[in-house]
């Protein structure tokens, strides 16, 4: 029998007050149903508010230090679970198992790198002009947080949004994707084995405009982190905002890769695979524009194609699999829409640009690697994010024009270049509009004790992760005391 799982509002699990329910599904098997989940609309999505709200007055007077015990046994128990919660993440988004195993580590690592924050939650003192005056900062909690997280990384996104908010002080209402719903209920219950207090995180499964809707205009929400598309993201950041709310989006992503003809080929070609192929681009930093010079173009072009032709896909447990399915109908017609655009936009279609249906794989949503050449600027696939396993490399004549070219874009996410010229990678460092850049490193390559965030419209707030994870849950109050 397959489980209908429930919302977590003010400590117990509740049913939607809608009685509607929905299915996620294994990408894999399409016909496998993972878990029934609450169809909750903007009323179920009040009462998780008013929770939160009701629990803020305690857990924000509750010390910084005692706020963040949780987080040692939460670490434990990720650590314990390590493999249960990887196998959930490769049956709901389809992501290879040594993918999500990955996904899993680097959680544990965020969360150790966010350990002991609670203690560190300090402010300043600062000189006065006046010997009397005693001046210093605190920083200190601000209210209810909407976390709204995507499906992509589902684990990860969700605890490096959610265990910053709350050990600030905050409480939290999580909408997360709803093709992951399972792996969020398990990252709710998590939260609850590692002792987080009733009315602290509140968990709503369900449409994301409805819930939005709410999350965005409810008063009692005093900000929102989001992490999704930058068409929904840049509108809550105006919804929020004229509210006098706060924001944290990190959105979109159209990830140029620079190839000079000093690189190291064979090492450009592992990275833009790595971050343009592995997890079916489905990663907001992965690689999908590939600028490349005279001098090195057909090379680099000749072996990008051998190496997507040569990957296997196939079911995310199998080994063998480079490539499990994308995610759902919705992100295989993305990528179906693009590749058709690419086409009649005049890039060469080079191999893949299907959905693959041999076998097993018809019941699911397998599609191939695809690399599409000659792609000029003015073209779709060169401008929009696509999100899919879809490379376009463009012709350029030079650094300079590869520079213009990579900045021609709306997005700032990530970027890298491959080039042993030092001069020119810094260059690169300094102009490229990025808020992550690498040199000779895959563009998607992330650690969390660095900040993370993007520029554009590909980021608004301030950053996650790294030293400034709780600068957005904290508002900084001025003290001076006449002695
Ligand atoms: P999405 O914007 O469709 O959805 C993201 C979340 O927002 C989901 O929980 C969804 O239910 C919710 N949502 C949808 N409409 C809403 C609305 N009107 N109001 C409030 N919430 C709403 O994005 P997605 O398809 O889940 O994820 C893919 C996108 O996420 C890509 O654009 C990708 O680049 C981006 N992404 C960015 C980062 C980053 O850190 N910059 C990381 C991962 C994914």
């Amino acid at each position: 029998m397959t489980a209908t799982y429930q919302n977590y509002i003010n400590g117990e699990w509740v049913a939607s007050h809608t009685g509607q329910v929905f299915a996620s599904t294994n990408p894999a098997q399409t016909a496998e149903v993972l878990g029934y989940f609450q169809k909750s609309d903007g009323a179920d999505a009040r009462s998780a508010i008013e929770a939160a709200a009701s629990a803020f007055d305690t857990w924000s007077k509750t010390p910084a230090p005692v706020r963040g015990e949780f987080l040692f046994s939460l670490i434990q128990l990720l650590e314990k679970q390590k493999e249960d919660l990887a196998v959930t993440i490769t049956r709901e988004v389809g992501k290879t198992l040594r993918e999500a195993r990955g996904e899993v580590n680097k959680t544990i690592t965020s969360m150790k790198q966010l350990a002991g924050e609670a203690t560190r939650l300090t402010g300043q003192t600062v000189p006065s002009f006046d010997e009397r005056v005693i001046g210093y900062t605190v920083r200190e909690p601000i209210g209810v947080f909407a976390i709204i997280a995507p499906w992509n990384f589902p684990l990860g996104i969700g605890l490096w949004k959610i265990v910053p908010a709350i050990i600030a002080g905050n409480t939290v209402v999580f909408k997360p994707a709803s093709n992951t719903s399972l792996i969020s209920v398990k990252l709710v219950e998590l939260l609850i084995e590692a002792g987080v207090p009733a009315g602290v995180v509140n968990l709503v499964t369900g449409p994301g405009s409805v819930i939005g809707d709410e999350l965005a205009n409810n008063p009692l929400i005093k900000g929102i982190s989001f992490t999704g598309s930058s068409e929904v993201g840049l509108a809550l950041g105006q919804a929020v905002g004229a509210r006098g709310g706060k924001i944290q989006a990190e959105m979109g992503g159209k990830n140029p890769a620079i190839i000079l003809a000093d690189a190291d080929i064979d090492l450009a070609i592992d990275c833009i695979v790595t971050s343009g192929f592995f997890d079916n681009g489905q990663r907001c930093t992965g690689t999908s524009r590939v600028l490349v010079v005279p001098e090195v173009a057909e090379q680099v072009k000749a072996k990008l194609i051998e190496r997507a032709k040569s990957m296997k896909i196939g079911n995310g447990f199998d080994p063998e699999s480079s490539n499990g399915p994308v995610v759902d109908e919705h992100q295989l017609n993305l990528y179906l829409h693009y590749v058709q655009k690419g086409i009649e936009d005049g890039g060469v279609l080079e191999c893949g640009g299907k959905r693959l249906v041999d076998g097993d794989l018809a019941n699911g949503y397998f599609v191939a690697p695809t690399v599409f050449t000659g792609v000029t600027q003015e073209m779709t696939i060169a401008k929009e994010e696509i999100f899919g396993p879809v490379i376009a490399v463009t012709d350029v004549e030079s650094f300079e024009h590869a520079m213009e070219i990579a900045n021609q874009v709306e997005f700032g996410l990530s970027s890298t270049i491959f080039t042993n010229d030092l001069q020119k990678a810094f260059h690169f460092v300094k102009g490229i509009q990025s808020g992550v850049t690498h040199v000779n490193m895959p563009s998607t390559h992330f650690e969390s004790q660095f900040p993370f965030g993007g520029k554009k419209i590909s980021g608004l707030g301030p950053r996650e992760q790294g030293e400034s994870a709780l600068d957005f849950y904290v508002e900084t109050k001025t003290v001076y005391i006449r002695a």
